[in-house]
């Protein structure tokens, strides 16, 4: 299955990043910085306050993992504008394998001094805050399905032009609790991601900031989905052309940064609400026409509403183990204390 969905998402001829134009109104998905200004503009804002809480190291390399459109950087280049020395202090790098989303991104941040990697190996070592919104969803993931005799993986074979689901026909040694019929989704690709992240904060300093759709404790199910403009359907209706995404297990994400700091997983909406999304809001409509105040209204409540983004979505912070609270987790972390 995670040779399936890397496939279908990657192969540089047939892959869906290749053919498709996935982001925004027109493609197949919305991303939030694509809902909203605000969203990439209080990252920006965090990355700066992160900047600070280290103690303002005269170099830095702001690295975004799987920028999409650029929408998210240019937002958040824009917001920290007014902090000079943050901007003097940092390189910016962007990780992103998809030749389209590279054009996009070259020409929606035109004039900032960005360097394009394919993946962070290539980011030169040094202290590093990292952004990835929406980009772990889209690391490959096996499934295992449990039966009678065991955890068996779910298989991708291809007869007759279709693409079908068959169980391997011996069980694995998957030693976790399942009912016949529970999906279990693993993800080395995201953990040895994660890993890396982890490396290089740990030697040489600063956070990473993770926000994708998920769940905080690994749980049993079947996360999988296939989605083409803007609408769900099998993962094997149209392989390359949909985009294929699953859940993230922040729990096991959480493990493969040992020996950092970790801040959250928090909801997205309490998250945001903690940066000041509603003050920033309620700034912009105060020079907005009646039309735009209610679309910042609209998109607030999109990005923070329990049944929309809100809840659903998860932030994760990692950092060093003497690192001090990131902005966004300070209440949280005082929560999880009392505990
Ligand atoms: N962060 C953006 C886009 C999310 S879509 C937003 O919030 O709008 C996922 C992004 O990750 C795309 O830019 C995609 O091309 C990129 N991507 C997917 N797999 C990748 C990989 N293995 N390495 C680098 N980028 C990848």
């Amino acid at each position: 299955m995670a040779r399936y969905m890397e496939v279908c998402l990657s192969d540089p001829k047939y892959g869906y990043y290749r053919r498709r134009e996935p982001i925004g109104a027109a493609g197949d998905f919305i991303t939030a910085p694509e809902v909203s200004q605000m969203f990439g503009e209080l990252i920006g804002l965090w990355c700066a306050v992160t900047w600070y809480q280290m103690g303002a190291p005269e170099r830095i390399h702001l690295v975004e993992l799987g920028p999409g459109r650029g929408t998210l950087m240019q937002d958040a280049l824009r917001a920290v504008r007014g902090e000079p020395e943050f901007c003097s202090a940092f390189s910016l790098h962007l990780v992103e394998t998809g030749d389209r989303l590279r054009d996009a991104q070259c020409q929606r941040l035109a004039g900032a001094e960005a360097v394009w990697h394919l993946s962070l190996e290539s980011v030169p070592p040094g202290p590093l805050l990292l952004i990835a919104n929406e980009f772990f969803d889209a690391l490959p993931v096996h499934q295992y399905e449990m039966t009678a005799d065991g955890w068996r993986e779910r298989l991708v074979t291809f007869h007759d032009g279709a693409c079908r689901l068959q169980l391997a026909p011996l069980p694995c040694a998957l030693n976790r609790p399942g009912q016949p019929g529970d999906v279990f989704e693993h993800a080395p690709a995201r953990n040895t991601y994660m890993a890396d992240i982890a490396a290089r904060l740990q030697r040489h300093g600063g956070a990473a900031l993770i926000i994708d759709y998920g769940h905080s404790e690994g749980v049993n199910g079947d996360t999988l989905q296939a989605v083409r403009t803007h609408r769900a359907q099998s993962i094997f209706a149209e392989p390359g052309l949909a985009d294929l995404t699953s859940h993230v297990d922040f729990e096991a994400l959480g493990r493969a940064a040992p020996g950092l700091s970790r801040h959250g997983p928090r909801r997205q909406g309490e998250f945001l609400r903690a940066l000041g999304i509603e003050a920033r809001a309620a700034m912009l409509q105060r020079s907005a026409s009646p039309d735009q105040a209610k679309e910042i209204d609209t998109a607030l409540h999109r990005l923070l509403d329990s049944r929309q983004m809100g809840d659903l979505f998860k932030v994760l912070a990692v950092t060093q183990q003497d690192a001090p609270v990131p902005a966004g987790f300070e209440r949280y972390a005082a929560v999880a204390k009392a505990l």
